[in-house]
């Protein structure tokens, strides 16, 4: 047609040219469309392993969901990826223990060691307490391959039952070959959140894992999975701690400073074993008068005290050594002499003082990995 003799009054060079060229467009034209229509009608979809630990997701009432019949909930899963199932437990978060997080995050590098080929993990877990355990798998597998964390804010049997979806989106991320390299994410209604920023901010909306004073990661969008940055300090791949190694996690509490708090609660930890201390302290690690001075025995036991903020975001500054320049108020004097624990939300800090615990109990050292993890 472009050709036609006369069609636009075209020369005769032009219209010779015009011969020689078309074949090769339309070649060049159909490689270019067809090319990715070929590819996704041909490339395998990723190998994506579910481990299920429980939770909402699968708490149908009188009879939980296996693995199987949960992924039987996401509709076109075949088009996404090829799923292996493998049930760890079934129960609520509140319910895990710490020799299950050892153990499961000694499944994962087991099956990342074993499975060249899979893309990526998948794990179930309930809610309430999701980001502690998806933290510290972030700090123990030692994989650069994607583990995501995944749950429900409703329960199958309910109508709204965000399970599915989010599972769907849990597939996507876990088998796309740009989640390499970024840690445990932790996928809820399209956003990509890190393991070690975020958070649950509300007891029952639907919306409400966030990380605070940084946001996602990225999002399962529709069309395509999206990143718009990657986590700056250590995990996974890049992490020291060896679960291999370890064969009990220490006991480290979490208390909380409010007016009036008596020093009582962290005493009491103490004398009854804790090896560490993370102080949820007001604005940037304040304490009350009776909390400091349980803080000091604390230290004088030879237990880790690490200075959080219970505000919800923020970073508490480490505190240099004691000069004699130092004008120290009581309340800076204790901050002085424990571990600062960087922007981690006070749960998020005692994981990562377990795992520094198995390590070393030199406050340096522990104050070397708060500021690396
Ligand atoms: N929301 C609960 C949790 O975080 C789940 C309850 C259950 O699975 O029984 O685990």
């Amino acid at each position: 047609m472009l050709a036609s003799p006369g069609h636009c009054g075209e020369p005769a060079r032009y219209r010779t040219m015009w011969r020689r060229l078309l074949p090769v467009g339309l070649v060049s034209l159909g490689v270019l469309f067809w090319t990715p229509v070929l590819e996704t009608a041909t490339a395998e979809p990723p190998r994506v392993r579910l481990i299920t630990t429980g939770g909402t997701i699968s708490n149908r009432p009188g009879d939980r969901l296996s693995p199987d019949e949960l992924v039987a909930l996401v509709p076109d899963l075949d088009e996404l990826a090829e799923v292996e199932t493998e049930e760890f437990a079934n129960i609520a978060s509140s319910a895990v223990a710490l020799d299950q997080w050892l153990r499961l995050a000694r499944r994962l590098n087991a099956v990342f060691r074993d499975d060249g080929d899979l893309a990526g993990i998948v794990v179930t877990s309930g809610t309430d307490t999701l980001e502690e355990l998806a933290y510290f798998l972030h700090l123990t597998v030692r994989a650069a391959r994607p583990v995501v964390v995944v749950g429900a804010m409703r329960r199958p049997d309910t109508l709204g039952y965000d399970g599915a979806a989010n599972l769907r989106q849990a597939f996507r991320v876990a088998g796309h070959a740009g989640s390499r390299g970024r840690g445990t994410l932790v996928v809820f209604n399209g956003d990509i959140n890190s393991a070690r920023d975020v958070t649950k901010t509300h007891a029952t909306h639907l919306q409400t894992f966030e990380s605070p004073g940084y946001g996602i990661l990225g999002t399962a969008a529709r069309d395509r999975i999206i990143y718009y940055r990657r986590p700056e300090q250590r995990h996974t791949a890049g992490t020291e701690f060896n679960v291999g190694r370890i064969t009990r996690l220490p006991r480290v509490d979490v208390v909380m400073s409010y007016q009036g708090a008596s020093g009582n609660l962290i005493r009491a930890a103490v004398d009854l074993g804790a090896d560490g201390l993370v102080i949820a302290g007001a604005g940037a690690g304040a304490v009350s008068a009776g909390q400091r001075e349980a803080v000091s025995y604390a230290l004088e036991q030879g237990v880790s005290v690490v200075m959080t903020t219970r505000t919800g975001s923020g970073r508490i500054a480490p505190r240099g050594p004691r000069t004699n320049q130092t004008n120290d108020s009581p309340a800076a004097d204790t901050r002085r002499r424990g571990v600062s624990g960087e922007d981690l939300a006070p749960v998020k800090a005692r994981v990562l003082l377990m795992l520094a615990l198995t390590e070393s109990s030199e406050h340096d050292e522990i104050q070397r990995m708060f500021s690396e993890y």
